[in-house]
C-alpha cells in the first residue's frame, strides 16, 4: 500500500460541567486500568465527575469535510 496523506485540522473537545453548567472538567487522576474510570473535576466549582475511557480536555484531527 502507498502512503497517502491528508489535511487535517485540530479541535479541541471539552466537557462542562454538570453541576455548574460553566467550568470545564479536567483530568484529576490517572485512568484505572481495570475499568477505563478517570475521575475528572470542575475547574470553577470543583464538582467530581468519572468518565470511562474518555479524558478531558482532548484533542481529536478532523478532515475538512467532517463535522465536529
Ligand atoms: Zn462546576
Amino acid at each position: 500500500m502507498p502512503e497517502i496523506k491528508r489535511e487535517v485540522r485540530p479541535v479541541e473537545v471539552n466537557y462542562v460541567c454538570d453541576a455548574c453548567g460553566k467550568g470545564m472538567m479536567a483530568r484529576c487522576a490517572d485512568m484505572d486500568p481495570g475499568t477505563g474510570a478517570i475521575e475528572h473535576r470542575c475547574l470553577i466549582c470543583d464538582h467530581r465527575q468519572t468518565f470511562h475511557w474518555r479524558e478531558y480536555p482532548r484533542i481529536v484531527h478532523i478532515g475538512p469535510d467532517e463535522s465536529i
